[in-house]
């Protein structure tokens, strides 16, 4: 058993308020540790600590900034095994997947490194009769990240990475269900140098979140999770006059084209619908294929590799596909909206529910389950599952296919397997949706694009990491300056134009 309280003013400090909650082993079901949960006090504190270390931190020149992120890129490539380590644990996925969710942190803390490119103004001379206007980006102050438990490395990484390089400091409310690997991310950023104050780790519940979206300080927030929370937080923090940035759930498509390379699209699938149990925002979870001939062979293809996913805990020695849900909530909420699929009439050709795990009869597991038929107004198609179950939604031609991810309430993700150029072309130009695969899956952007969904999957303006990251966290300032004549002319009383 162990107890994580918060990381504050440039250490672990223990929990203040007496309320904490439990973090499970979701290989095993047992409770591993507790975890502080905040007060409005103890983020009152975080709060007031970054506050006095930020104006410092401003001035430190960009190149500087940029020097902590790269050592601090170094600290997480030499500690990886260790963080993948602790991040399996506590949230159940596979020790490889485990290291990918580190390393696409990395990543973005490594596109940090070009703060000082980043921060660069704009300039014009000359704009008119001596006067030169000028643009510089500032940071805002304190800023906040709120984050969930399915990418407890990358996502912290993702939100303050940037604001920390811009020169903010930065309050982060990271999941409760699985708080160990931010608190070890907090402590590798001061070991790369990073001043005290400037990366605090409040944990909590709504406790703490209702605090920060409520705190005069706080000048900028950005949530990911899960759609209502999203919406809640971007009215909430908005209304307080806060700049907010959501991101909330998903229903992804990849829709497979009569011409597509099948043995790609199936092997595509499976790792896009079943890789981390399916709890990524980014996974598939319908399969679209267009006419009933491609549909048979689709299926037909999909269910014996279905079958034969491996499942297991993140320590088996074998290669193990992918491991059990988060929490018994998670579980018990995916297997009763399978039986509710079965219910509504889809067809479930792939059964997972009794799967039992030999060993870890008390783990969150749920076996891989396919559906095929699955129709629109069905519960399941309607709603984000979470969990390793794909349903296979027939449709009769393109423009029926199309059909489906357009018209769906969520437009974070979506691809087309074709290998015809000018369906891919229209596809990616019609599309409502924010990031697009053409013949890849989980089309995530890398650090120096940027990542965000549409409709219910994104609130607010701009997107996470890239150059949206440090537009996000920054306000721009325009300088409009005339020297040297002129004023000592006498004043001017008709308003200046540029004529
Ligand atoms: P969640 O919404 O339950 O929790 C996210 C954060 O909000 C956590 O820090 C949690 O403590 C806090 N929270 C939970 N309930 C709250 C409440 N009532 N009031 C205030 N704060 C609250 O999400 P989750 O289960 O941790 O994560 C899974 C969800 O996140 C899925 O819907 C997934 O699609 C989504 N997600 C989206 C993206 C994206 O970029 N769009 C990326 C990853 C995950």
């Amino acid at each position: 058993m162990y107890e994580i309280g918060h990381f504050i003013g440039g250490e672990r400090v223990a929990g203040q308020s007496g309320r904490t909650a439990e973090i499970f082993n979701p290989a095993t079901g047992e409770v591993q540790g507790q975890v502080a949960l905040a007060s409005n006090e103890e983020l009152r504190a975080a709060v007031e600590n970054a506050k006095a270390a930020q104006p410092a931190w401003a001035a430190t020149n960009p190149q500087r900034r940029a020097r902590v992120m790269m050592k601090f890129v170094e600290l997480l490539n030499r500690d990886m095994d260790k963080l993948a380590e602790a991040l399996s644990k506590e949230h159940g996925k596979t020790f490889p997947d485990a290291k990918g969710d580190v390393q696409r942190g990395l990543e973005v803390a490594e596109f940090c490194m070009a703060a000082p490119q980043m921060m660069k103004g704009e300039f014009s001379e000359g704009a008119g009769p001596g006067i030169d206007i000028y643009s510089i980006r500032q940071p805002l102050g304190v800023v906040a990240g709120i984050t969930p438990f399915n990418f407890p490395a990358m996502i912290p990484m993702w939100k303050f990475c940037p604001a920390i390089a811009a020169g903010n400091a930065f309050i982060l409310k990271p999941s409760e269900r699985d708080p160990a690997v931010p608190m070890m991310l907090a402590e590798l950023m001061m070991e790369a140098g990073l001043p005290a104050g400037i990366l605090n780790v409040v944990n909590g519940d709504k406790g703490a979140v209702d605090a920060i979206l409520d705190d005069p300080d706080i000048a900028a927030i950005g949530f990911v999770g899960s759609t209502a929370i999203a919406k809640y937080i971007y009215g909430r923090g908005s209304s307080n006059g806060k700049r907010v940035q959501c991101f909330g759930g998903a229903k992804n498509h990849m829709i497979i084209m009569p011409d597509a390379d099948m043995d790609k699209a199936v092997d595509a699938l499976i790792g896009a619908g079943y890789g981390a149990a399916g709890e990524r925002c980014m996974a598939v979870s319908v399969a679209v294929p267009v006419g009933e001939e491609t549909a048979d062979r689709l299926v037909e293809k999909l269910i014996p590799k279905v079958e034969s996913l491996k499942i297991g805990p993140y320590t088996a020695s074998d290669d193990v596909d992918f491991g059990p849900l988060v929490t018994r909530e998670a579980q018990k909420r995916v297997l009763g909206l399978v039986d509710r699929g079965v219910e509504e009439g889809a067809k479930l050709v792939v059964d997972g529910r009794n799967f039992k795990m030999q060993g870890y009869e008390d783990g969150f597991f749920v076996g891989a389950c396919l559906f095929d038929n699955v129709k629109k107004d069905m519960d399941i198609y309607k709603t984000e599952i979470f969990g390793p179950v794909l349903s296979v939604a027939r449709a009769k031609d393109y423009e029926d296919a199309l059909d489906l991810p357009m018209s769906h309430e969520y437009g974070n993700g979506v691809a087309i397997f074709t290998r015809d150029g000018d369906a891919a072309r229209d596809f990616a130009s019609r599309i409502n949706i924010g990031m697009v695969g053409i013949n890849v899956p989980i089309p995530v952007p890398l650090s120096y694009y940027t990542f965000g969904g549409w409709k219910a999957s994104g609130f607010g303006d701009l997107n996470q990491h890239g150059a949206d990251g440090f537009r996000f966290y920054t306000r721009t300032k325009t300088v409009t300056s005339r020297w040297p004549s002129g004023i000592k002319d006498g004043a001017e009383f008709s308003i200046p134009t540029m004529k």
